[in-house]
């Protein structure tokens, strides 16, 4: 029987998120294997639910950290020998112990970056136990490999977020605030308001086309500009500087999100390529090349 619950909850891969194989760490500038998948949801939710994928038993769990210090993770054992292990949770945001068992889409926090992370994202991974017996997520998510015998995965296509257009607009779904869709956009409740003539901000409707602020990047850096990071550019959220190699080459925008843009080594990263920067950085640290 299928099962179109969506596994994960909503979350997709995205732009220059990293896959499955070796890359470049973003923090440490080292050639190192990456064991899982990294995901967000698209465009990016800093919310998002993290869901439990199939059936098991809770190994190991840490529901603290904080960023570039302990990881928030849940690991699960399931009933076929694979495990699957989502890190990076918010701090205090997972609520099982060693030993529960959970089914298939109950959650398991809302995704974070605690831990060795640049940015607010999900890692999962699926392994025998240890990070060596890591196996490529992605047959699991986005190909209806159906791993845990609970039917097939992802309903949805893996999505990269759009770049904003030069009018960008949101469509309302089911069960939206504007106070919600103005934390998703980086922008606020009166700016909406303002920009969709809206007198009551508790009135909205499913359908309803919302327009939202304009990229406001300066106008020098556009998508496709060629950009270094100053000196002072720091791992986003926090105090920590990236490693000399990140500083020293030369990236591409790829989206503005207001006056944060998303970079990334390559104009068009193709599916496995995964060497990146995921987290949106202020354009005042950048330098056009
Ligand atoms: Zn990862």
């Amino acid at each position: 029987m299928a099962n179109t619950l969506p596994l994960l909850g909503n979350l997709r891969i995205p732009t220059g998120g990293a896959l499955f194989g070796t890359r470049i760490h973003p923090i440490t500038g080292v050639r190192t294997m990456h064991n899982g998948i990294d995901l967000n949801e698209s465009p990016f939710n800093r919310d998002a639910p993290i869901i439990c994928v199939a059936d098991g038993v809770v190994t190991q769990v840490r529901r603290t950290g904080v960023q570039g210090g302990a990881m928030c993770h849940i690991r699960i054992r399931h009933d076929n020998g694979f495990n699957t292990w989502y890190t990076h949770q918010r701090t205090n945001t997972i609520t099982q112990s060693v030993g529960d068992r959970v089914r298939r889409g109950d959650r398991l926090g809302i995704i974070g970056t605690t831990g060795q992370s640049t940015g607010v994202h999900l890692h999962f991974q699926i392994d025998r136990g240890t990070n060596a017996t890591a196996i490529n997520p992605w047959g699991f998510l986005f190909d209806g490999v159906d791993l845990f015998g609970q039917g097939t995965t992802n309903p949805q296509e893996p999505t990269t977020p759009p770049i904003l257009s030069p009018n960008p607009t949101h469509v309302v779904i089911r069960n939206e605030t504007l106070s919600g869709i103005a934390r998703r956009y980086n922008t606020t409740v009166a700016e909406l308001a303002r920009l969709n003539n809206i007198s009551n901000v508790n009135l909205i409707r499913v359908g309803q086309v919302l327009r939202l602020p304009k990229a406001t990047a300066s106008p020098q850096i556009v998508v496709g500009s060629r950009v270094r990071l100053t000196d002072n550019a720091v791992v986003f959220g926090t105090t920590r500087r990236f490693s000399a190699r990140v500083y020293a080459e030369t990236w591409i925008v790829l989206q503005i999100r207001g006056d944060r843009v998303v970079i990334h080594r390559n104009a068009n990263p193709r599916r496995g390529e995964i060497d990146n920067i995921m987290s949106p950085i202020d354009v005042r640290h950048l330098i056009l090349q």
